[in-house]
């Protein structure tokens, strides 16, 4: 049940019985209720404008580490920031602390190898103390963890990730370039013992590698609470990226299936990135991790923090969308913190698209994988410039030969109809949400009047935009739509007119004052950091001189 469910359950509980006991005891809960609802509606910095609202942050605390495992850096290890530029212990609480109070309840600590970090047992008994935080988790390649796992158990560490690729001792030296294969199975027999459970291990598969070794870890889960978890080999700069190398999951399921007839899908925990799978009768279960075969952004939760401090909204993101490290050490203050952070969230995109190198990625049995593919002998940063160049005007219009700003001449071009099409977006939070469908605003019906605000608007475009003719126009439609599921109302306009000049500021103006007009009507009901407006664009036009454009 919602929030928002049990919210109206105890609410229409209280009306009815609001001369009994049970009223006051509803009654509490209803504020209770309204706390946590609160709670929700701050969390609304964490949301993208797909909707996605990001629960789980990955910090990682170090870049450094005691293995050189070749599908993730080469055998000189990587170049290391200067240490004073690694984020310290209380810049990583201060962090934690405000993610989880905007809404992140699962934690997990990386790196490089997290387990290097001396003060590894400080960070996670300050991580555990964080009201809200219920996952505690860690990724580690195992190595010194049957020195170091009781303290951190006892610290508060309740999740357990240990890296293992290979159950042959020889081959781990192979793949790791060190020694201590035995290490890491003691690491994994400790964690059992101490009743991790489960114990994921994460398993990187790659053709010729160890993809003859997947059976042998399945049976791993036999006896054993172990959760294995293959992983596709992923591009990452550097690790000699060869598609070849890759095993898809469809593949390695097919693998298991021969052995393991009665191999069957179980149900996956909300927002898993790893599809589950199991043996009847076993203890333990499989999953697969498809971030290549089958990217899963749709539902992406998370965000990560690099150990030098960058707020990083996608894996596949390069070095990161700003410096959180250095927004703390400028002293900027936790409400402008949080702007930055609510602004890089807004970037994210829908999905990811790989390095921008793997042009001609294919699958064996040439199945195309499902990343989106750059143009050959394009990299990703000019193929963007270039789309972008797709849709620059040639010129500034509005502008003129010393550079000074001019009204456009527009006696000599002939009379079209044009149309044009805008949209955006507020977000309102999960309390305007509610108050919005109860049509409850106390101002009255905001929906209606932002739509009224949006049609007038676009009628006064050329008295608010300096340089925009006066237009008579054929109709302004303005259309506003609340989505109960992503608390935000969308905002789209149409805009026609029989004229020399086109309509699309117009619709811009339509959707840009209706969208104000829903935060005028509703900003008395929230902190004011709830709401925002954002992805304000133009959709299409039609009719004008440079030809009709659609948005892609
Ligand atoms: N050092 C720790 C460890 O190895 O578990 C934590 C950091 S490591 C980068 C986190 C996880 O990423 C590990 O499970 C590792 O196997 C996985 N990984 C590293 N490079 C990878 C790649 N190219 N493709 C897929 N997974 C990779
Ligand atoms: Fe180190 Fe983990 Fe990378 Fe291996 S995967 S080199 S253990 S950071």
């Amino acid at each position: 049940m919602s929030m928002l469910q049990k919210f109206n359950g105890i609410k229409a509980l209280a009306a009815k019985y609001s001369t009994t006991k049970l009223a006051t005891k509803s009654l509490n809960r209803l504020k209770q209720l309204r706390n946590e609802l609160c709670q929700d509606a701050k969390s609304s910095i964490l949301t993208d404008t797909f909707g996605r609202h990001h629960t789980y942050l990955r910090i990682s605390i170090t870049e450094r580490c005691n293995l050189r495992c070749t599908y993730c850096m080469p055998s000189s290890g990587v170049e290391l920031t200067r240490n004073e530029n690694i984020l310290k212990t209380d810049e990583i609480i201060q962090l934690a602390n405000l993610f989880v109070r905007e809404g992140i309840t699962k934690i997990r600590l990386t790196g490089g190898e997290p387990t290097v970090r001396k003060d590894i047992v400080d960070i996670i008994a300050q991580l555990k103390g964080l009201e809200g935080l219920e996952t505690l988790a860690m990724t580690t390649n195992g190595i010194t963890l049957t020195r170091q796992l009781p303290a951190l158990q006892r610290a508060g560490l309740n999740l357990l990730n240990i890296s293992l690729d290979t159950l042959k001792p020889d081959r781990f030296e192979k793949f790791t370039r060190r020694k201590g294969w035995n290490k890491v199975m003691a690491s994994i027999d400790l964690a059992i013992q101490l009743g991790y459970n489960p114990v994921k291990i994460n398993t990187v598969v790659m053709r010729n590698f160890n993809d003859d070794e997947i059976t042998d870890f399945v049976e791993l889960t036999k006896n054993k609470p172990i959760d294995v978890r293959f992983i596709e080999y992923m591009p990452f700069s550097g690790n000699e990226w060869n598609t070849n190398k890759m095993v898809p999951f469809i593949e390695m399921k097919k693998i298991i299936e021969r052995k393991y007839h009665g191999f069957k899908k179980i149900s996956d925990m909300p927002n898993d990135t790893s599809k589950a799978f199991h043996v009847p009768g076993y203890m333990g279960q499989v999953g697969f991790i498809t971030s290549m075969s089958e990217n899963f952004c749709n539902s992406c939760n998370r965000l990560r923090i690099t150990a030098d401090g960058n707020l990083k909204v996608c894996l596949f993101e390069g070095k990161g969308e700003v410096s959180l490290r250095d927004a703390l050490r400028n002293n900027v203050s936790s409400q402008d913190l949080k702007i930055i952070i609510r602004n890089a969230v807004l970037k994210k995109k829908k999905q990811h698209a790989g390095d921008g190198k793997n042009n001609n990625l294919k699958a064996p049995g040439n199945r195309i994988l499902n990343l989106t593919v750059l143009p050959s002998t394009m990299n990703h940063q000019s193929y963007q410039v270039k789309q972008c160049r797709k849709r620059l005007y040639t010129t500034l219009t509005h502008i003129d030969k010393e550079g000074k700003a001019a009204m456009v001449d527009v006696g000599s071009k002939s009379q079209n109809v044009r149309i044009a099409k805008a949209r955006g977006y507020i977000y309102v939070g999960a309390i305007i949400t509610q108050l919005i469908m109860e049509n409850n605003i106390k101002k009255g019906d905001a929906l209606t009047i932002a739509q009224l605000a949006g049609i007038m608007a676009a009628k006064k475009t050329w008295d608010l935009i300096p340089l925009c003719h006066p237009l008579t126009l054929n109709y302004v439609k303005v259309d506003l739509k609340l989505s109960v599921d992503s608390h935000r109302v969308e905002i789209t306009s149409e805009v026609k007119c029989t004229e020399k000049t086109g309509v699309e500021m117009e619709s811009l103006v339509a959707v840009s004052v209706a969208a104000l007009t829903v935060y005028d009507m509703c900003k008395s009901a929230v902190p004011p950091d709830t709401m925002h407006i954002a992805g304000i664009e133009l959709v299409s036009k039609v009719g004008g001189s440079r030809g009709d454009f659609f948005k892609e």
